[in-house]
Order: C-alpha cells, then structure tokens, then sequence
C-alpha cells in the first residue's frame, strides 16, 4: 500500500465529512473540517459540479479512507460482497466493520482505526483465547476479541482505554469493559456504520469495471 505523506486531514476536507482519522484530535475543536470546510488545494474553495463517475469515485474513496484499506484489498472485499447472497453494499460493510483492526477501534483500543491496527499488529489482542496479529482479520459472530492478559498493563493500552472509557459500544458488540473484552453477537449491518455515503454509487462504480 502507497505510504500517505501528506496531512490525514486533508482526507476528509476533500471527501467533506469527518472521517475520524486523528484519533481524539477528531472530537475536539482543532478538527481542521470545522474550521475550514472547503476542500484542500488551490480550488477548494470553488465548487465544482462532479460528473456521474466522479460521485462514485467520492463515495468509494469516501468509504476506503474511511477503514483505511488499500484499493486491492477494498476491491477483494466487493468482489466477495458481489459474489455472497444478499445486498452487495450491505455484505461490504458487513465485512469492513468485522476486520479485526474495526472491532479494536470499536471496543476502545485505539483513538482512531490507524492506531487499532497498529495496536493489532502489536499483538495486543487475543481471539477466541489466541493471539491474532493481522487487522484485516473477519470475526465472526461468538468470537471473544479481547486484550491479551500480558498486555493489559501495557502503557499504551492503559491510556488509549482510559481515554475510550465513556466511548459507546456498537450494539452488534456486547462489551465487558471490566475484561477489556467484546463479544460478536450479530452481523453489523449498514445502519451500524455512522458514515454519511451513499453506498449504491460504489456498487454503481465497481459494476462497471
Ligand atoms: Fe478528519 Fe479528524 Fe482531521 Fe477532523 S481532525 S479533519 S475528523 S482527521
């Protein structure tokens, strides 16, 4: 995946929604989308009226950006969705939300999805009582994401808990914050997801590629 150098914030300036990206920075007033609401560049400011396949560019870069995932790995998991039974923007999502590194960021471990992969990677998580270390990892429902017992007092850990302790829980997640653990009790499903995209206009995109 192409190393992103340029500041994160500009990712959702462009895309004109919050896409949570800084972690606690996000929530607070120093969030560069309240303060300036035009797109990054020379012409943000102007406002240009994008064709059919530019909205459906939008919204899939929207949503990339949005889980952090590489393009292949985004395409892997429409194709999947395209091939399932059942509505492909829904199975997608469904997929998206159920990445090890998404449920991390859900459950508190990590301010923002960048931080829970790396947190992932890290070996910070045990499912089912074994150590998984990929994020892209798909739970599935009844799986026990938890943070390992020798990580517990990690520094890191402590303070990301500590600062996600009021942090709401999906409710496809039943929490046990006093075990620093969640349990998959059903398939997320799109309503879950608190991103403004219209996700038929990504279906649209990739029907025709
Ligand atoms: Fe996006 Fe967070 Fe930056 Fe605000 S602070 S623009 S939500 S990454």
């Amino acid at each position: 995946m192409a190393r992103y150098t340029d500041a994160v914030c500009k990712k959702c300036r462009r895309e004109g929604v919050k896409l949570f990206l800084k972690g606690t920075r996000c929530n607070s007033n120093k969030c560069a989308i309240d303060r300036r609401t035009y797109a990054p560049g020379q012409h943000g400011k102007n406002r240009i009226k994008l064709s059919e396949y530019g909205l459906q560019l939008r919204a899939k870069q929207r949503a990339k950006q949005y889980y952090g995932v590489s393009e292949s790995q985004f395409r892997k998991y429409y194709e999947e969705a395209f091939r399932r039974e059942g509505v492909t923007a829904d199975i997608l999502f469904e997929q998206l939300e159920l990445r090890l590194d998404n449920v991390a960021y859900r459950m508190g471990v990590g301010t923002s999805r960048a931080e829970s992969r790396q947190l992932v990677n890290y070996g910070m998580l045990e499912v089912n009582g074994k150590k998984v270390n990929i994020p892209s990892y798909i739970c599935k429902v009844g799986d026990i994401i938890k943070v390992r017992d020798e990580k517990k007092n990690n520094k890191t850990i402590v303070s990301v808990l500590e600062t996600n302790k009021l942090k709401a829980v999906p409710t496809w997640l039943n929490s046990d914050k006093d075990k620093n653990q969640v349990t998959v009790i059903r398939k997320p499903v799109r309503d879950d997801v608190d991103l403004e995209v219209q996700e038929s206009l990504i279906v649209e995109l990739y029907s025709k590629n």
